[in-house]
């Protein structure tokens, strides 16, 4: 039985302060559903939000991370780097990387393995444009993303693995994928890397949908078999929506 995961996913938004007011709200009404949770900040906020979230059960995400050990790398993080702080995920190829930061399947590859060697586990995103899924690319392009993303890893890192489903077009929108169609591309995902490696693993890996989750639609999202959790943009900005987005998560 696959333990839902609802994680938030910052991007560029809040300072310290605003992050520590953020975590004082969310502890003082979270209570476990039986649900994974997990919060993405931005690098600056980590190291405060892990003592933060000490003991409250909530994981702690990067949103990238650099595939070298070490280096002349201006600007970059390592894997140590997060590790030391005490990471626990780390989201891989968002599509704002991708567009804007020169991301691709080959250096989300570099960074799933890296990530690997020393234990913090992946979050990797893929999805397909507006263009790609009108011209009926949707499944290939994600396919694509996949076989290029995972080579090399193994079964056992595989089941380890999220992969959370971004459909470009939902994502800050406010157009979200129906829960079916989230349900059939998150079902296909599986299906993809049971075809890749094995069926156990495909079967232990989870599959977020993330797009425009907000505390209206995330029941019925989350409700769906193939649907592991969410990964949630501007909806985790503010304690109360991602609350109700992770009791959403443990209805079922
Ligand atoms: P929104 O929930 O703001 O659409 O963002 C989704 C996303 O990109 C999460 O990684």
């Amino acid at each position: 039985m696959r333990k839902k995961f609802v994680a938030g996913n910052w991007k560029m938004h809040k300072t310290t302060a605003e992050a520590l007011a953020f975590a004082a709200s969310f502890k003082s009404l979270y209570r476990d559903a039986g649900v994974e949770v997990c919060v993405c900040a931005p690098f600056t906020q980590l190291a405060a939000l892990k003592e933060a979230f000490a003991d409250s059960g909530v994981k702690l995400g990067a949103q990238n991370v650099h595939f070298e050990e070490k280096g002349a790398y201006t600007g970059e993080i390592s894997v140590g780097m997060l590790r030391e702080i005490g990471v626990d995920y780390t989201i891989v190829g968002h599509s704002e990387r991708r567009e804007y930061f020169a991301e691709t399947d080959e250096t989300v590859n570099k960074k799933l393995h890296k990530l690997y060697e020393h234990g913090i586990l992946p979050i990797l995103c893929v999805g397909e444009t507006l263009a790609q899924r009108d011209a009926g690319e949707a499944e290939s392009v994600v396919a694509a993303q996949l076989t290029k993303g995972l080579a090399g890893l193994g079964a056992v890192q595989i089941g380890l693995l999220v992969i959370a489903y971004e459909p470009i077009w939902a994502i800050g929108t406010g157009r979200t994928a129906g829960p079916a169609q989230a349900q059939e591309m998150c079902a296909f995902i599986r299906k993809a890397v049971a075809s890749l490696y094995d069926a156990d693993a495909a079967n232990k890996l989870r599959v977020q949908y993330g797009g425009s989750v907000k505390p209206d639609n995330a029941a019925e999202i989350l409700g769906k078999p193939d649907v592991d959790g969410a990964l949630v943009g501007g909806a985790s900005l503010l304690a109360e929506d991602l609350l109700k987005i992770i009791e959403s998560g443990g209805q079922k």
